[in-house]
């Protein structure tokens, strides 16, 4: 779990990895207490932990809570393509965008096998489009 912290001292975020004790700030280097700091939000994703903290950092508080409301995890029912796009879906949520490791990460967590290929496919089959550089989002398609 990692955790979006301010600094008590001046403010600035800076991510934290749950179960530190302490860590020093980037901006002021005041050392303080990870439990004791505000918390900003919370997810398991490294990777979102940054992108959140540059957010917060750039003062885009509208998007911090798309991130913080967290969609529940796709169905692990689905099987094949199907759960490789509810991933790609469900990744591109926050509309930042995941890069190819987010996805297979979550694909392993979902018990996905074979996930570098179905990330290939929704390229080729343009489910998926790279909306910055590495970062990807799923095609939104009407009903
Ligand atoms: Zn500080």
């Amino acid at each position: 779990m990692y955790l979006v912290v301010g600094c008590p001292k001046c403010g600035a975020v800076r991510v934290a990895a749950r179960g530190v004790k302490t860590t020093s700030c980037p901006t002021c280097g005041k050392r303080f207490k990870v439990d004791s700091a505000a918390v900003h939000f919370e997810t398991d994703s490294p990777e979102r932990a940054r992108s959140a903290a540059a957010l917060a950092r750039a003062g885009d508080s509208i998007a911090i809570p798309d991130i913080v409301q967290r969609p529940a995890k796709p169905v692990k029912a689905a099987s094949g393509m199907a759960a490789a796009l509810a991933i790609a879906k469900w990744l591109s949520k926050d509309g930042i965008g995941f890069s190819e490791g987010a996805f297979l990460e979550t694909a392993g967590e979902q018990g996905l096998k074979g996930a570098g290929a179905f990330f290939k496919k929704l390229r080729e089959n343009a489910e998926i489009y790279e909306a910055s550089c590495g970062r990807w989002l799923a095609v939104r398609r009407k009903a």
